[in-house]
């Protein structure tokens, strides 16, 4: 698909975020981290957090390559996460894979996604949506992983 059609889908806040990725330095210690790879895009994700004294989002470093969807997802992600306990990274990303897969969500839980919304136009392009939750699947992954680890 070339670029000039996502035109339509890319709203200011997705193209800042593709122009100005967030959070994209690597971190000399991380907690947790994780990659991953979306095979039919050629996506690929390299993402770390630091988390304060095994509670909140301290730090994140997020390395993408792929498409601007992908590019951009990530970043949003960064900003979304910053400063939330694992707990409550569950639920957002939980409320975003339901806005993703196109189940109706309260006020309240759109409210909570923020600016992730924005990526609801993504799914008038299905092959994309995979792009859309690279990011947040490997960040699931990676906090499950995580929580098996012997404290
Ligand atoms: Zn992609």
């Amino acid at each position: 698909m070339a670029f000039e059609q996502l035109d339509d889908i890319y709203r200011e806040i997705i193209l800042d975020h593709r122009r100005h990725p967030r959070n994209r330095n690597p971190l000399e210690r991380a907690d947790i981290s994780a990659d991953g790879l979306n095979p039919f895009c050629g996506d690929e994700i390299h993402l770390q957090i630091a988390l304060a004294d095994d509670g909140p989002v301290s730090e994140i470093g997020l390395q993408v390559v792929g498409c601007s969807i992908n590019q951009a997802a990530g970043s949003m992600l960064t900003e979304a996460i910053e400063g939330k306990t694992l707990s409550e990274i569950d639920a957002v990303s939980a409320l975003f894979q339901s806005l993703m897969a196109g189940d109706s969500l309260a006020e309240e839980d759109r409210d909570r996604l923020g600016d992730l919304q924005e990526l609801e136009g993504v799914r008038q392009f299905p092959v994309r949506i995979k792009c859309a939750l690279l990011a947040w699947s490997t960040l699931q992954d990676a906090i499950d992983d995580h929580r098996r680890l012997p404290k």
